[in-house]
């Protein structure tokens, strides 16, 4: 069944929504609103129609959805008046700045009947599925540590992105996506404590990177970071079990999975440096460890819309609930309150109250 649907903001990513994720779909982008006239006239110029106005828009009641795609601090009164004209919501991730406004914005759609989600689009991250499908297989045996690492070299972007009183800044940005990944491997893990620091290597008033350890209940140890002045990257991830080590590379995730393999060589050779020597350090023997494929994903993000036009038609239930957005909401609070006292902050288990 077709649904129609507006774009409200039509730049970078509303206009991917409506070339790329929206192509194929039952739900059907009819039209935008943007408050730049050369947005409009971009729309109109793939024939969608440009309304006049936001209450141009919501009084439309052939549209049944909207997407909301602005900078992050107009998510929420966005929200608020599209629920109560009585649109089903779709917000671009982050989607809003605290717990605070989120509860309000579900509250409001609970009161309207109407479905309020948010476009957690990563978790259709290539990368993302390969490390699920890697720890459900076993292959590393028990993980002990993740690195979830996001490296560019170009600064923060120069638009909306630098003032933090529109919502910028890279745990926002970036931190949304990479904590919501951490949270989906483990949705039956409790959060021990999170501790986080902030870069402000470009610029003072916004975060440009950030690091955050966040340790689970099962012991796990789980490093998100973020950098925009790295120049050389890290590897996208890294997974790290008793038994093995998986490295995702870059955007292209070549890698590698090395796990043990027969018996652990004792009879280790040192490696000998000018300085002294290490038996510990040195690298195990070919025979006792083997290399495994990378495993051949490839998720399919039509799916997001396609879960939404069943949720609509009472068939599904969302894919990503209010619970899983409040929590990724306490943890965004959490990293800044730890970034700004310098303190591990406990988390869903009380440190030494259990
Ligand atoms: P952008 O600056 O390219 O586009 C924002 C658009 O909103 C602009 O055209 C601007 O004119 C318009 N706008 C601003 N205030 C408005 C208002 N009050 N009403 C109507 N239009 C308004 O930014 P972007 O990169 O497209 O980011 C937009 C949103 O999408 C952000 O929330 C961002 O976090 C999110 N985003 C998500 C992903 C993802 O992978 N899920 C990627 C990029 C951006």
């Amino acid at each position: 069944m077709r649904h129609n649907l507006a774009i409200i903001g039509f730049g970078g990513m509303g206009s991917f929504h409506y070339k790329k994720l929206l192509k194929g779909q039952e739900i059907v982008c009819t039209g935008v609103w943007d408050i730049r006239e050369e947005r409009r006239e971009y729309a109109e110029s793939f024939g969608l129609h440009a309304y006049e106005s936001l209450e141009d828009l919501l009084a439309d009641e052939s549209i049944e959805i909207v997407l909301i795609a602005t900078p992050n601090d107009c998510h929420h009164p966005i929200a608020l008046q599209a629920l109560a004209a009585g649109k089903h919501v779709i917000c671009e991730k982050p989607v809003t700045l605290n717990t605070q406004l989120l509860t309000e914005m579900l509250e409001a759609a609970e009161q309207a009947g109407k479905l309020l989600t948010v476009h957690q689009n990563r978790r259709w991250d290539r990368g993302y599925r390969i490390v699920h499908q890697v720890m459900a297989e076993g292959k590393l045996g028990e993980i002990y540590r993740i690195e979830s690492r996001v490296h560019g070299a170009h600064g923060i972007p120069g638009d909306w992105r630098q003032d933090p009183k529109q919502g910028g800044g890279m745990v926002y940005d970036w931190g949304i996506h990479l904590l919501d990944q951490a949270v989906m491997l483990f949705p039956e893990a409790k959060i021990r404590s999170v501790y986080a620091t902030l870069n402000h290597v470009t610029n003072e008033q916004t975060d440009d990177g950030f690091f955050v350890d966040l340790l689970f209940d099962n012991g796990i140890h789980y490093i998100v970071e973020v950098g925009t002045s790295h120049f050389i990257t890290l590897p996208r991830w890294m997974v790290m079990g008793r038994d093995g080590t998986m490295l995702l590379d870059n955007w292209g995730l070549e890698g590698k999975i090395v796990c043990a393999h027969g018996e652990d060589d004792k009879d280790v050779v040192p490696v000998v440096t000018a300085a002294g020597l290490t038996k510990t350090m040195a690298p195990r023997r070919e025979d006792t460890i083997q290399t495994l494929d990378i495993p051949d994903i490839w998720p399919d993000i039509g799916e997001y819309y396609r879960n939404i036009t069943a949720v609509l038609e009472g068939r599904e239930s969302p894919i990503v609930t209010p619970p899983q957005m409040l929590r990724v909401m306490r943890l965004i609070q959490a990293v800044f309150a730890s970034a700004r006292t310098g303190e591990c902050i406990p988390f869903e288990i009380e440190i030494g109250n259990e």
